[in-house]
């Protein structure tokens, strides 16, 4: 078929090859490319800025129905304008607009505007920390930047970070993908330490877990991690052969946080039976749900007097430390021996940045690995002691934030979430048909929607009572997301010698979301339900 004005066809030739591996030779093609990086960063940031809704009503079934094709086009299809408008247009609209005030369920938000240059400077670099060959002065970069942060949870002396920021033998953290492999890491070492080399016996990392444990006659490994930690660390147990059943959930008080006694009680009942080896305890600070801090003085006491590896999970809390008003809720956590944080959380980094940190120099030893054609035996390959092996230089997007913000300017961000997740939770406290269930020791809370002929009385036995609740605020909450006007998301808390509660869960982080934001979600859950959900409900 002849078209009037025929579309150019695409072709991949030798030609348009070598066009996109050199940089634009005239000042058209500049301005071209320019333009078209002002399309992603103004079309897109406009785009976030002006949808302050969470997404386009549209079922994922009609948008699975768009993206069946499973065949690579022989020829090209698209030029880089067209991928970057469709893009913009097609997939922006139905994707998750995370940096909206109004989107305050989870731990993605907002991230400052400039992260997109960094990562973008990443791209065009494209180093690889595996090696000094392919990285040089990035790699000795990114262990100031570890030594940064390592300063900034443990807090030794001067002369400690002097000896060892650029020491090839030492190493104070690792960059991994993400938080899940920062558990996996810490966990990794501890266990290889735990089992190390003894005579007769080459170590787990060479032997396996069944010859290790033989070897010390050992016949159960253990875990010892609050009820409300991270699923990552069951995943943990998993990959390094321990089962995730090793990992033993210890109560939480009150307050969401660990019961030290009870972890007391279960650590000297271990530690009578020789046959059981306890690999770690972990500390949380700041729990995915509820945002609680584990008792980490009491549990490092605990640790220090058994000689257990104790690892806090500050995956989410990290960062509070470098609010001088808020880093005293984190107390105790510089007498970890291994801490994992997460840069695309509280760092306001872009996904994703994982990171885990050792407060021995030398602990990272015990995951070594070289292999001849890169890392070689002291050399100061950062792939050495790592879980990942090639991976970006996320270094640079981190050291360059810490540079533009300075930790005043991230104390702001903190400073806010907490303060305004109070408000939020007095606002809760007043509102009748609201129920706070946990309020914010951090920047995250949990509430339910309880209105009064459904909560437990004389009328309406707990039981009862609780099944409606839950039933009611799963709806509430899926009603919510689907209107795409804001969004909070939803858990289960499953608490020891509690009864399975299901709540609203708000994480405040985006500097723009305000108490008034936040009322007006609560409107529109009481509006929600009042409208669509309490006509349909059978009388109490
Ligand atoms: C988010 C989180 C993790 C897991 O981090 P990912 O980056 O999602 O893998 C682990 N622990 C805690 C406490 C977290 O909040």
């Amino acid at each position: 078929m002849v078209k009037d004005n025929p579309k150019q066809q695409l072709v991949a030739n030798r030609e348009t090859l070598e066009r996109i591996f050199h940089r634009p030779e005239n000042d058209q093609s500049r301005v071209v490319l320019t333009k078209y990086m002002e399309q992603i960063l103004f079309g897109l940031h406009d785009f976030l800025r002006e949808h302050v809704g969470i997404t386009e009503e549209i079922s994922l079934r009609l948008l699975a129905s768009r993206f069946t094709s499973s065949d690579i086009a022989r020829s090209p299809v698209k030029k880089l304008a067209d991928v970057i408008s469709e893009i913009i247009e097609e997939i922006a609209p139905h994707a998750v607009n995370v940096s909206s005030p109004y989107f305050v369920g989870h731990m993605t938000s907002a991230i400052p505007f400039f992260m997109v240059h960094l990562s973008t400077i990443v791209a065009a670099l494209n180093q690889n920390p595996v090696k000094l060959e392919t990285s040089k002065v990035v790699s000795v970069y990114e262990r100031q930047v570890l030594a940064k942060v390592h300063r900034l949870l443990f807090g030794l002396d001067q002369e400690f970070y002097d000896t060892n920021v650029q020491k090839p033998e030492s190493t104070l953290g690792s960059f991994v993908e993400d938080g899940t492999l920062a558990n996996l890491t810490a966990l990794w070492v501890a266990r290889n330490r735990l089992f190390s080399p003894s005579s007769g016996h080459a170590g787990v990392e060479q032997e396996g877990l069944a010859a290790a444990m033989e070897a010390r006659g050992i016949r159960r490994v253990r875990v010892l991690v609050s009820e409300l930690c991270h699923y990552s660390i069951r995943k943990a147990a998993g990959v390094l052969g321990l089962g995730s059943q090793a990992v033993v959930p210890i109560p939480v008080d009150h307050s969401n946080r660990m019961d030290v006694q009870a972890l007391r009680r279960v650590v000297e009942e271990m530690r009578r039976d020789t046959g059981t080896a306890v690999l770690a305890v972990i500390g949380i600070a700041g729990t995915t749900e509820t945002g609680a801090v584990d008792p980490l003085h009491a549990i490092a006491d605990l640790c220090r007097e058994h000689r257990i590896h104790f690892h806090v999970d500050a995956a989410w809390g990290g960062p509070v430390l470098l609010s001088q008003r808020y880093a005293g809720l984190l107390e105790g956590i510089q007498r970890a021996d291994s801490v994992t944080i997460d840069g695309h959380k509280q760092f306001y980094l872009p996904m994703s940045c994982g990171m885990v940190f050792f407060k021995d120099p030398e602990a990272m030893d015990a995951v070594a690995y070289h292999a001849a054609y890169i890392n070689r035996p002291g050399s100061v390959d950062l792939g050495i002691r790592s879980l990942a092996g090639s991976r970006s230089a996320t270094s640079l997007v981190l050291g360059s934030a810490l540079d533009i913000m300075g930790s005043g300017g991230y104390a702001l961000l903190i400073d806010h979430g907490i303060e305004t997740a109070r408000a939020f939770a007095e606002e809760i406290r007043r509102r009748p048909m609201f129920e706070l269930v946990t309020a914010p020791e951090l920047n995250i809370l949990t509430y339910r929607i309880a209105p009064g002929q459904w909560r437990a009385s004389s009328d309406i036995d707990e039981d009862k009572s609780l099944d409606m609740l839950n039933r009611i605020n799963i709806r509430l909450q899926r009603l919510q997301r689907e209107a795409g006007n804001s969004f909070v998301s939803r858990t289960t808390l499953r608490r020891f010698g509690q009864p399975d509660t299901v709540v609203l869960r708000a994480v405040i982080m985006n500097p723009r979301t305000t108490p008034e934001i936040l009322r007006s979600i609560l409107a529109e859950q009481e509006n929600i339900y009042l409208e669509r959900i309490a006509p349909s409900l059978p009388r109490p």
